[in-house]
């Protein structure tokens, strides 16, 4: 039992490597061989015993129906004369019917050869085997003394239970098949042999027509994997293999953007820690040959050793922000606060430094509005898009920011006058890594602040988006909703 396992699944993986248009060409011929293997069983060998028991069983229903329309008052003779007329000529057949006393009474011939019509006695020979039966049947089946035609005879006893009033006889003649047989099988050898070669051609274009889009992705899908991402997927054919297709030109499209985002995070990342590291190591050195023993100058270049270092913290503490908020295991800790309040807090906390370097930042709240949600985290959303306005504003340096009550929420928008943001640009600057490409090198920015406070509000479950105008600034919004009733 072991061993055919193992052989089948030997078998199976041997098949399994089999090309695709191979196999579907073995399965079409597999399947054309059942196809003819039955038509040829059925046709030549079973066709004499079909028909000759088809014969029998429509005989034998004939032979109830007239026996029951005899039986049934409301037939009178002359139209019971035309059934039995009508039967033996569609049929075939000819009937014989006989009273208890042997008499006949009616009679139909159909055929030249008919047993029961002969003077032979082979009528009182069935009539005597039929009162041995109990109700009716086959009483005889077998060739004809005179010619060798081969036929049956049918017997049915006319009672009503009770009373027996006569018999019935039905003869007819089992027609030979074997003509019949040869001609179909003559013919079902050149039928074979055309569809034989139909199936081929089908089976070949079939085969192709499904393969060969599957060759051309798999040849495509090769260059992808060979870091050909902008490769255009082709399988035209059929519904399935274009899906399939598209499908693969889209995920060759996404890797390409990902891979473009990595290289960018690896240049970004790499400039924006070189940077302050070599801020860092200048400083360093400085102190530690020229400064060291003047005071003054000693502060001034620890105060910039602790600015670049604020630096690199930011961006690594960025780049975990992230990776902690999208590894999904992050949960909000909701609580309730007042919207208006905490935004002053923020505000204030910016307005410190902000205004020592000419920025303003203008605030226009609402009433005041308890909200809940992850105060912590909407705090980093609020202090993100503030922090970007400033970044990037115009040269008046204003920033507003605006709490706006609305019927389910409260929507907070955050404005600044810079360049703004080209309609193609405003899909990807929520993308990680992303920083336009003239952006200002001076400014402080790892390309990850937006895609923190998109995962955030994704998170909450907020909308959010941006209003950008180009020469006149952006205004970047979000609406923190309010609680379904009863929570
Ligand atoms: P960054 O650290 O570069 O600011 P962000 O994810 O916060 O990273 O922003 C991504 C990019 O979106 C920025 O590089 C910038 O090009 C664009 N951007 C963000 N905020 C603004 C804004 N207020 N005005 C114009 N462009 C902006």
């Amino acid at each position: 039992m072991k061993r055919i396992n193992i052989l089948f699944s030997d078998i199976r993986k041997k098949f399994g490597r089999i090309p695709l248009r191979l196999k579907i060409w073995i399965y079409f011929v597999i399947y054309t061989i059942i196809v003819f293997v039955l038509l040829w069983f059925f046709q030549i060998i079973f066709l004499e015993n079909f028909y000759e028991n088809m014969k029998i069983r429509d005989v034998i229903t004939e032979g109830e129906f007239l026996a029951e329309s005899c039986l049934n008052d409301s037939i009178d003779d002359s139209t019971y004369e035309k059934l039995l007329n009508q039967s033996s000529m569609k049929n075939d057949m000819c009937i014989e019917i006989i009273d208890k006393y042997g008499r006949s009474l009616h009679s139909e011939k159909a055929f030249g050869d008919c047993l029961i019509h002969s003077k032979d006695g082979t009528l009182s020979t069935m009539l005597s085997k039929l009162k041995k039966s109990k109700e009716g049947e086959i009483l005889y089946m077998g060739k004809s003394p005179r010619s060798s035609q081969k036929s049956f005879i049918y017997g049915k006893i006319l009672s009503d239970g009770e009373n027996i009033y006569g018999y019935l006889f039905l003869n007819t003649p089992i027609e030979p098949v074997s003509s019949t047989v040869s001609i179909i099988k003559r013919q079902l050898m050149i039928i074979t042999f055309i569809l034989i070669a139909i199936a081929f051609a089908i089976s070949i274009y079939v085969s192709e027509n499904i393969a060969s889009p599957i060759v051309k992705i798999t040849k495509s899908a090769k260059k992808l994997a060979n870091g050909k991402y902008d490769v255009k997927f082709e399988g035209n054919g059929y519904l399935e293999s274009q899906e399939l297709a598209d499908t693969l030109t889209y995920a060759g499209q996404q890797i390409s953007k990902v891979d473009t985002l990595q290289r960018d995070l690896i240049a970004n990342v790499s400039h924006d820690l070189r940077t302050p590291l070599t801020m860092l190591k200048a400083y360093a050195e400085m102190i530690r040959d020229l400064s060291g023993d003047n005071p003054k100058k000693r502060k001034e270049h620890l105060e910039i050793i602790i600015d670049e270092t604020d630096r690199l913290t930011m961006l690594v503490n960025d780049m975990l922000d992230l990776s902690k908020l999208e590894s999904g295991k992050q949960t909000l800790h909701c609580t309730e606060f007042g919207i208006s309040e905490k935004m002053h807090g923020i505000i204030d906390r910016f307005k410190g430094v902000s205004e020592k370097m000419g920025y303003n930042i203008h605030f226009t709240p609402d009433e005041e509005r308890i909200v809940c949600c992850d105060s912590v985290k909407i705090e980093q959303v609020i202090y993100n898009l503030i922090n970007n306005a400033i970044n990037y504003t115009g040269a008046d340096k204003q920033v507003y920011v605006r709490q706006v009550n609305l019927d389910d929420g409260v929507r907070i928008e955050v404005r600044d006058t810079g360049d703004g943001i080209e309609e193609d640009k405003i899909k990807l600057i929520f993308d990680k890594y992303y920083r336009s490409e003239n952006h200002k090198r001076e400014v402080v920015g790892t390309g990850l602040g937006l895609s923190i406070v998109k995962a955030i509000l994704k998170l909450h479950g907020y909308d959010y988006g941006v209003n950008s105008t180009i020469g006149k600034g952006s205004v970047f919004w979000f609406t923190i909703k309010n609680l379904p009733k009863g929570e």
